[in-house]
């Protein structure tokens, strides 16, 4: 029998690599997805977006329980967290859509091969041969997959501080996830979206929680209003912040762990907690692939790519958490993915517009953004003006009881070109989605000004958000 050749070989099945595989096969390519875990789903499935979007939702309901008095609710009587519970929980809704993805690549006639995929260097005659080991790729070849085409979707891997490992009481995104009960305090460091969920999460759950971070504000690719609010609401939730504070060192102690820092004022200072989290970011994984063998040179780790994502190396592409200048974000991955199958396929596409994605942290509040911060619009020039609206004039967030935070447009006022929108407040990440529509058809704020927003709804804040850029909310 003829030896398959495939249209494309997907190294890495997680939302970059499954979406690529699957529009591809949707447009009618031969498509293999090369995967080394024994399930489907990568990071966002088995260890990020999903397990803490689960657990968060968790944490929201036992906020609104203690609360139930409030609302009218008698007889709760006294809640308490049944950690085991809540992990049984996130398991099932992660084994369900793991096991949903075997189903979506059988229905799309994906191929997939089980093993670590690496290259063997440039494509013969057209053809790419990628190798198949068992294992993590320590072991023997175990087959070969041919194909016209190869896209790189390996991944990423938690940062570590210097000197430090992983294990039960120092803990990454993958070991917070197994620990066997709620610990009295924690130490999160780190305030990018993994940390602020987190340290969300667990002071819900009544942790004392301590933040440091290395960088002067929570979240810091948020507009600086943002990250000031979040400080604010999570200070009144009872959350230690230390920012500007350089890590000296981590020790664990008889009882958990103790870490020093520098503070912003240059003084040392000692925290102490049963449990540290260390959320310092994320390494692309590009050690496992033999990029050696192919002409391309990485940058800091990351894998630079054209506007469709091909790499230095012809018919190989690299699209998620690996590829440089791209937010690691599942959904950026994922339209990378669905960029490159259109584009292999020889159907319509359009580049991935860094501009134009939406950034979620599902923390309490939620915090959404997309486009340019205030700080950003001012650099590059534009005649900046700005709106913002608080929660507080909104019927539907006094319905759900959630007045915290606010909306804010960034817009030109040469054209009334809506250049980014912040949000931090009740369904946030949810709202931003009118945000990223009205960007992406490029609305001016006259436009959105005089689109119809049902009420009673928290998109309504978006409504008097655009107002009060030209000083017209009319609920503020
Ligand atoms: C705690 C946490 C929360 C997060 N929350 C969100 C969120 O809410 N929203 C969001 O958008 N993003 C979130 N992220 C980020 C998101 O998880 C990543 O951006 C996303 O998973 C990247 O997708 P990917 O397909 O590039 O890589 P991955 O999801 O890491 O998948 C890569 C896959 O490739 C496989 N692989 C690697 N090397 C090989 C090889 N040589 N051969 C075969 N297989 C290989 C791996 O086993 C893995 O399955 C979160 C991340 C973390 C850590």
């Amino acid at each position: 029998m003829a030896e398959t050749i495939y249209d494309v070989a997907i190294i890495g099945g997680g939302p970059a690599g499954y979406t690529a595989a699957i529009r591809a096969a949707q447009y009618g390519l031969k498509v293999a997805l090369i995967e080394k875990d024994s399930k489907l789903g990568g990071t966002c499935l088995h260890w990020g977006c999903i397990p803490t979007k689960a657990i968060l939702f968790n944490a929201e309901i036992w906020d609104h329980l203690k609360h139930a008095k409030e609302y009218g609710i008698d007889g709760v009587g006294e809640v308490t967290v049944n950690w085991p519970e809540v992990l049984k929980r996130k398991n099932a809704i992660v084994t369900k859509h793991a096991k949903g993805l075997d189903f979506l690549m059988r229905k799309n006639k994906v191929t997939v091969v089980s093993g670590h995929g690496r290259l063997t260097g440039p494509a013969t005659s057209g053809v790419h041969t990628v190798e198949v080991s068992a294992g993590n790729g320590d072991k023997a070849t175990v087959s070969e997959v041919k194909t016209k085409n190869v896209i790189l979707a390996t991944g990423s891997d938690a940062k570590m501080l210097p000197g430090l490992q992983a294990d039960s009481t120092i803990l990454t995104n993958m070991e917070i996830l197994h620990i066997d009960r709620v610990p009295k305090s924690l130490i999160v460091i780190g305030a990018g979206a993994v940390g602020v969920e987190f340290a969300s999460i667990f002071r819900s759950f009544g942790s004392e929680v301590t933040i440091v971070e290395y960088l002067p504000r929570l979240v810091p690719v948020e507009d600086e209003d943002i990250s000031k609010e979040l400080a604010r609401l999570y200070r009144k939730r009872g959350i230690d912040i230390n920012v500007g504070a350089k890590v000296e060192k981590v020790e664990k102690t008889g009882t958990g762990v103790k870490v020093t820092f520098t503070s912003s004022e240059g003084n040392t200072e000692v925290k102490e907690a049963e449990k540290v989290l260390v959320a310092v970011g994320r390494a692309p994984r590009t050690e496992n692939v033999s990029l050696d063998k192919t002409k391309i040179k990485l940058e800091r780790g990351f894998i630079p790519t054209d506007q469709w994502m091909e790499t230095a190396e012809p018919g190989v592409y690299a699209i998620g958490d690996i590829v440089a200048g791209m937010p690691q974000l599942a959904h950026v991955g994922a339209m990378c993915g669905m960029v490159v199958a259109a584009h292999l396929a020889g159907k319509y596409a359009r580049p991935v517009n860094r501009n134009r994605i939406p950034g979620c942290t599902y923390t309490e509040p939620q915090i959404a953004s997309v486009g340019l911060t205030e700080a950003q619009a001012k650099e590059k020039g534009y005649n900046v003006k700005v709106g913002k609206f608080p929660f507080t004039g909104n019927s539907k967030a006094s319905i759900v009881d959630s007045h915290d935070g606010f909306l804010k447009i960034v817009t030109d006022s040469k054209h009334g070109e809506i250049l980014g929108v912040h949000i931090i407040g009740p369904s946030a990440t949810e709202l931003i989605a009118e945000a990223v529509t009205a960007i992406e058809l490029e609305a001016t704020l006259e436009e959105m000004m005089f689109t119809i927003h049902a009420h009673p709804t928290l998109a309504e804040g978006l409504l008097d958000a655009y107002g009060s850029v030209e000083g017209m909310a009319i609920n503020a």
